[in-house]
């Protein structure tokens, strides 16, 4: 085809050749390997457990640099947290980091669990305020107990030299009085000892980097490692965003509509979606991420794939590392 007899049809052609494609963007090969971590929840039965194992097990050679357990909303999984924790300690070569909640518990209590884990041999925590209990109307701290993140930061602090990762906001906690407060109070995160923030999802990369730049400003030197959701279920994704604050853009409802029924599309969709982002936040100099793999391995050890990551050979030098 001669491309200058037609001038207009070329520019379509060179814009499509050069435009912002993820095959356009740096390679991963230019960019440092990053660093991941992957966060699980503890099974409820059996099968579930079955899940999240082969989940573990298929992407424990990408070394990530931890993986996170949750603690089910007002600590209903206190139990199932910690054996998930403990078995990791026991069976794999992978870091563990046990998420723990303020919500309906005192300090001494919440400061036992902590022990706990510190007995079991682990030594990272994920400090969380915690939601209140479905049906409650809004937080209410627990007499006696620590109120916020920031106080469980400043306890875990006083018992042992935990690496403490905390919860941030790329679009403002939704009870936050202002997005200036939440970043305030980030930073009283920060300031009482946490090591790390891992963010709640988001879809758009812009709204991740400009709260990296906000975060710069107020003088937060931490890693705030973008928290990565790959979607397959997005009838359940919006549900859960209405409720976390985290913003849908149109264009994802576009993508996935008419897909309800056809799950297999839906997770190549997923792929896509998270592939675009995370090889766009890669381009911006983004070396670290966390992924939500909710229990299933395939979508983030192919996105973790894409992002330059590697199966290690156990005993290898970054295995576990
Ligand atoms: C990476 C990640 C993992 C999570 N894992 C879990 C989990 O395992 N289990 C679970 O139950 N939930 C989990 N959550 C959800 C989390 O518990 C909720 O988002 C909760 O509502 C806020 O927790 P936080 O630790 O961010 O709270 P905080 O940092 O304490 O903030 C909570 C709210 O209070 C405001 N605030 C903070 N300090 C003060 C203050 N001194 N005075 C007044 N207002 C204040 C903040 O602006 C914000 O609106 C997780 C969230 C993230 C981002």
């Amino acid at each position: 085809m001669d491309l200058a007899l037609n001038a207009p049809r070329a520019g379509t052609l060179q814009r499509w050749l050069t435009g912002p494609r993820v095959a356009g963007l740096p390679q991963p090969t230019e960019s440092p390997v990053p660093k991941l971590s992957f966060e699980f929840f503890p099974p409820k039965n059996e099968t579930l457990e079955q899940q999240l194992w082969a989940a573990i097990r298929r992407l424990e050679p990408l070394a990530p640099r931890f993986v996170s357990v949750t603690y089910g909303a007002g600590g209903s999984t206190r139990a199932r947290t910690h054996e998930t924790v403990a078995r990791l300690v026991r069976e794999t070569s992978l870091t563990p980091a046990a998420h723990l909640t303020c919500v309906g518990a005192t300090c001494a209590e919440v400061d036992e669990v902590a022990r706990g884990y510190l007995e079991a041999g682990v030594r990272h925590i994920v400090a969380l305020r915690g939601d209140p209990p479905a049906g409650a109307s809004g937080y209410t701290p627990h007499p006696g107990g620590y109120a916020q993140a920031e106080d469980l930061v400043r306890g875990l602090r006083r018992i042992a030299d935990f690496d403490i990762s905390v919860g941030a906001y790329p679009e403002t906690h939704p009870a936050a009085p202002s997005a200036d407060a939440d970043l305030d109070f980030l930073k009283r995160k920060i300031d009482a000892g946490a090591t790390r923030a891992i963010t709640q999802y988001f879809f758009d990369t812009d709204i991740y980097l400009r709260f990296i730049d906000r975060c710069a400003a107020a003088g937060i030197t931490v890693p705030i490692v973008p928290g990565i959701l790959p979607v397959s279920n997005f009838k359940q994704v919006q549900r859960f965003s209405a409720m976390c604050g985290a913003s849908v853009p149109a264009w994802m409802a576009r993508l996935f509509e008419g897909v309800d029924d056809d799950a297999e599309t839906r997770r190549m969709l997923a792929a896509v979606v998270a592939a675009e982002q995370v090889r766009l936040l890669q381009a911006n100099g983004v070396d670290e991420f966390h992924f939500y793999t909710l229990n299933r391995a395939d979508l983030t050890f192919a996105i973790a794939h894409l992002l330059g990551v590697r199966p290690q050979a156990p005993g290898g030098p970054e295995f576990g590392a």
